[in-house]
């Protein structure tokens, strides 16, 4: 890679996921210099192991790694010496959580403690982003939920992530490193994975609507969520790393809605209706929050930043996706 020396360098832990793949985007579109870390074993296939970031391949640098390896790790930042450090790499899906809670709690608490030293060793005036969840509020007795609210996480995957959270903040006080945490909520985009609810159907109402499929599985039709876009979400992300000093943020819509209004919505962007096609079963049930919705305040006050894509328009826009996507297949 060409650059120059006053280009920003930025260094994306996760950057083959949703939010890796949107964050590493918005960074090439400012200028930056852009390092992901990436396992080894996705270099044998690229475009195929990592589709999300297969059309930017040629504009950024992919350095192999693993966040369990402290050595690669070190490896990697004295090799990238960056100034902005975004850490998104996680096992993330909740409900499998429980089945695989020690490697969860490993890989998510060792990874991130593993980051933070090999930074504050390498490379301490780099600007550190860790990505915490809403997950850590669990079952929450506030409603909203914004940055004082007590954490009460219900998974192995709230209680690592938690940890990181709090990884995050020592480091920040004790060391004085640049490091903060974006609190975010469920946030979406065509390029979420299969197994979110949210992109469950919009890709069976795509295969639906192409005849492939008749139906819908899914558990708890009036459970709700605070889902915004994971694009727009990123933007929020890179502004915290911006600001004079380092805050937590939590970054949310502020607003709920259920997965039967998620079904409704989507089937009736392809002229079809919810009811005669998805089912509840309790093979898909969990135990959920009621009301996990946050609160954006802080974040509009000192980022500028609130949510602009509507429920709506979040939904047509991954519906019409799938929908060429299955007509592709
Ligand atoms: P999460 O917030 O990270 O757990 O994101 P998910 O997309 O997996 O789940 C969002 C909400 O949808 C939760 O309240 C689930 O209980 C609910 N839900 C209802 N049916 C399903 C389903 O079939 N699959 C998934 N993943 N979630 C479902």
């Amino acid at each position: 890679m060409i650059h120059s020396p006053q280009q920003k360098r930025a260094f994306i832990t996760g950057i083959t996921g949703q939010d890796g793949s949107y964050l590493a985007e918005l960074l090439l579109s400012k200028g930056y210099l852009v390092y992901g870390l990436v396992r080894r074993v996705a270099f044998e296939d690229e475009a195929h192991r990592m589709p999300r970031i297969a059309h930017l391949l040629d504009r950024i640098e992919l350095i192999p790694g693993s966040l369990e390896s402290f050595p690669s790790l070190y490896g990697a930042i004295r090799k990238t010496q960056p100034d902005e450090v975004y850490h998104l790499a996680a096992q993330s899906y909740v409900s499998t959580s429980f089945d695989d809670e020690f490697s969860t709690l490993n890989a998510n608490i060792n990874g991130t403690h593993n980051m933070l030293a090999a930074c504050r060793d390498l490379a301490p005036q780099a600007r550190f982003y860790f990505a915490a969840t809403s997950e850590m509020f669990g079952r929450p007795t506030q409603v909203p939920q914004d940055e004082s609210t007590p954490f009460l996480p219900s998974s192995a995957y709230g209680i690592s992530k938690v940890a990181g959270f709090h990884l995050t903040k020592n480091y920040r006080e004790t060391y004085g490193i640049f490091a903060c945490s974006g609190i975010l909520y469920n946030h979406e985009s065509p390029r979420r994975g299969f197994e979110f609810v949210t992109r469950k159907i919009t890709s069976h109402a795509a295969m639906i609507k192409h005849g492939v499929k008749k139906q819908l599985e899914l558990g708890n039709l009036d459970a709700r969520r605070d889902w915004g876009h994971a694009r727009e979400y990123m933007e929020a992300v890179w502004a915290m790393l911006q600001q004079k000093q380092p805050k937590d943020y939590v970054i949310c819509t502020g607003r709920l809605h259920s997965v039967r209004e998620f079904c409704r919505t989507a089937f009736e962007r392809l002229g079809l209706d919810y009811r005669e096609h998805v089912v509840s079963s309790d093979k898909f049930f969990r135990t959920d929050p009621e009301q996990l919705v946050g609160n954006p305040a802080l974040a509009t006050k000192d980022l500028g930043w609130h949510s602009r894509v509507s429920f709506q328009d979040l939904v047509y826009e991954m519906v019409d996706h799938d929908l060429a996507y299955y007509k592709a297949k």
